[in-house]
């Protein structure tokens, strides 16, 4: 049976019978033009066998989309009303039965999803779209690759490369377990309701792990340190880690840094260097 995708009049029947008001709080602002649902798989090259794991389903454009190239979708949806919705959705949509399964939760406190997710595709909601990002990629090392709209500001710092004006805590932490890449922008008029920001598409694959999870959280926690006080050198940033700015001159030297560098010229292989000898202490 062939699935069918969702339109611009069945969204908002659909809101309207749920008597759903898009709420700013949880980012609802819902893709109404299937073209950019089909765009987004494709960029995802979703095939059969994936098991997509999508934050946010809404009312569902997405999720159809994904179905149609996958019988394995896990949608973690926080609004109540949207996860009891969709299964009916799909149904009546021809998504047959098992293909689809649903978490009704909140993305940033489900540790584990049921089988082996192989890849995350979603409309993230704006609000927490890099800590919901980053969260699963630290727990599901199983997801190798993906596509998630976010707002182009946003999509801009988590493809950033050290140097560059936008680089920050977000490119450094995304690029501990992936290669970001911009892939695309998104006409605000693809969504009901047209949101005051612009979007943009960023792809990930991950890439072998730079270290262990007692070395990342080291790395994270000197990122953390050195974009806190961006303007600061980094030998004055962690002096109190080395006990005064002169051990950590010698130290940062030995690890390969200039010391008179500044967090935003380092990448995250450079964090992980101090991180490594830090943790040889
Ligand atoms: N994927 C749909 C689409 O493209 O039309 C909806 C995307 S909308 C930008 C974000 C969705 O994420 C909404 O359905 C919202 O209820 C949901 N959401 C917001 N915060 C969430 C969270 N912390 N965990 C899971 N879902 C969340």
């Amino acid at each position: 049976m062939t699935i069918s995708l969702l339109g611009a009049g069945e969204i908002r029947e659909i809101a309207e019978s749920l008597e759903l008001h898009p709420a700013k709080s949880l980012g609802q602002n819902f893709v109404i033009d299937s073209n950019t649902c089909q765009k987004i798989v494709r960029l995802a090259v979703v095939n059969q066998g994936d098991h997509v794991v999508e934050i946010g389903p809404g009312i569902g454009s997405l999720t159809l989309a994904l179905l149609q190239a996958t019988d394995k979708v896990t949608a973690i949806e926080i609004d109540e009303r949207l996860a009891q919705q969709l299964p009916i959705t799909a149904l009546s949509h021809g998504v047959p039965k098992g293909h689809l399964q649903i978490i009704n939760d909140d993305a940033m406190k489900v540790f584990d999803i049921p089988g082996t997710p192989t890849k995350l595709v979603a409309n993230l909601p704006y609000n927490v779209s890099v800590p919901v990002l980053l969260s699963m990629l630290e727990r599901f090392p199983t997801i190798t690759s993906g596509v998630v709209m976010v707002q182009t500001e946003v999509a801009e710092r988590l493809a950033a490369r050290p140097g560059s004006k936008t680089y920050g805590v977000p490119s450094a932490k995304a690029a501990w377990w992936t290669d970001m890449i911009l892939a695309d922008s998104v006409s605000r008029s693809v969504f009901w309701p047209v949101p005051n920001v612009d979007s943009s598409l960023v792809k990930f694959i991950r890439h072998e792990p730079l270290g262990d999870e007692t070395l990342r959280r080291i790395t994270f926690d000197l990122i953390d340190r050195a974009f806190g006080q961006r303007r600061k050198m980094l030998r004055a940033i962690y002096s109190d880690i080395y006990g005064g700015s002169g051990s950590a001159e010698t130290a940062l030297a030995s690890a390969g840094i200039d010391p008179t560098s500044r967090g935003e010229s380092l990448s995250v292989e450079k964090f992980a260097a101090i991180a490594k000898q830090l943790d040889r202490r």
